[in-house]
């Protein structure tokens, strides 16, 4: 912490910028230095065991803490206004350090019917061998949460706005639900960042990102964070850090705290390219519908307008006529845009995703969310995470190949 920054007053955009960090002791360095060191010093033995390590316990062995990762999980904490915060080597082992953490053989869970493909394959594959059933709803429609609820139901896994078709959950209701009948919710805030919601506001008991996304925003470091209260935290410092051993490194950690100054700055602009895209798109003669949650024309703008402090900069569009095609075409012939997999960097990524094919893969669902998908998704959405270049320039680039 810069020496007299007080997190309690201080706003996101100085947050991004000065929380967890101070000018080094030693040498009086502005930017923080990169403690690589596996091991420390220390003054007296210390103990072996997880189960002893304290909030103020000093640093003993990389894997159960680094300087560098700590400043970035402070940073984090602060954002999204949470007593502690842990970082994983991937948005996947922090999904996984919430979900093998604190669910045991015979609790139940409530998953979203679609969501990151990689958490929807954990909890089709994994969770099931460990004896932990799994519920997946369409969680815009609390009416089904509440209905999926059971006795031993220990938590509910929210994602949104959703991949891919950016559908939102209700965060405040699904949290009235679960508190009433004793589980946790956690939620995937990757797509929104700490700049568009902080779900801990909203009622929610964690919080999670894959900071490989907008926290980091270069598309140059893997990462994950999850924020809650100390006592969660510490819950999954000792199982998921110190036991399953998914820790991030310090190199990362201190790209990802270099990106995540820039966040809240880098996200108005995310927005404000996104919906003069969305708008233009809309307009185009090729283009069937657009989906995202700063237009009007977003079924669920209402409930963005009211959950979300920033809009993002991820929406999904259907094209007419024959998405894989147009898809060929696409990646074939983009100037600027990357067609590439991954969201949130500067550069703005555009990937197409058919219906059959990840209803076929990842998500198997039901023949209700089946055809909500597909009011949704059509045959096929391309996904586009728009990034920081001249948004007439991008214009011009989706304009040559659609
Ligand atoms: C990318 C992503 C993940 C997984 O994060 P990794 O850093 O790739 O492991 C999880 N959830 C969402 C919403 C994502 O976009």
């Amino acid at each position: 912490m810069a020496r007299n920054l007080d997190p309690n007053s201080a706003r996101p955009a100085t947050l991004a910028i000065h929380g967890g960090e101070r000018p080094d002791p030693a040498t009086g360095a502005s930017s923080p230095n990169i403690v690589m060191s596996s091991t420390y010093v220390t003054d007296r033995p210390e103990g072996f065991s997880a189960s002893e390590l304290t909030e103020d316990s000093p640093f003993v062995y990389g894997r159960w803490g680094n300087p560098t990762v700590r400043a970035l999980e402070e940073k984090m904490a602060l954002l999204e206004g949470a007593e502690a915060c842990a970082c994983y080597g991937s948005g996947m082992a922090a999904a996984s350090a919430i979900l093998l953490s604190l669910l045991s053989s015979g609790d139940h869970v409530i998953l979203p019917d679609v969501c990151y493909a990689g958490i929807a394959e954990l909890g089709r594959d994994t969770l099931p061998r460990f004896g932990i059933s799994v519920t997946k709803v369409n969680t815009s429609r609390a009416e089904d949460v509440a209905a999926a609820m059971r006795p031993e139901t220990k938590l509910v896994f929210l994602d949104t706005p959703c991949n891919p078709l950016i559908r939102l959950t209700d965060i405040a209701e699904i949290a009235r639900i679960a508190r009433g009948n004793g589980a946790l919710v956690a939620v995937d805030n990757t797509f929104a960042s700490p700049i568009g919601t902080n779900p801990l506001s909203l009622g929610a008991d964690l919080v999670m990102h894959s900071l490989t996304k907008y926290v980091g925003g270069h598309g140059d470091a893997i990462g994950g964070c999850v924020c809650a209260s100390a006592e969660l935290i510490r819950k999954l410092t000792i199982e998921a850090t110190v036991h399953y051993g998914g820790v991030m490194s310090p190199f990362n950690a201190w790209l990802i705290a270099r990106g995540a100054a820039t966040l809240p700055l880098r996200m108005r602009a995310h927005q404000e390219n996104a919906l003069a895209l969305g708008e233009f798109l809309e307009s185009h003669p090729k283009i069937e519908s657009v989906l995202y949650p700063g237009l009007p024309s977003h079924p669920q703008h209402n409930l963005a307008a009211m959950q979300m402090n920033n809009f993002s900069g991820m929406m999904s569009f259907r094209v007419k006529g024959d998405g894989r095609s147009t898809a060929e075409a696409v990646a074939a012939n983009l100037k600027i845009a990357h067609y590439a997999v991954s969201l949130g960097h500067q550069r703005t990524l555009v990937c197409y995703m058919p219906t059959d094919d990840l209803l076929a893969s990842s998500f198997l669902l039901n023949t209700e969310q089946e055809s909500d998908y597909r009011r949704f998704a059509g045959e096929g959405v391309f996904r586009l995470s728009v990034g920081l270049e001249h948004v007439q320039d991008l214009m011009a680039d989706l304009d040559a190949v659609l």
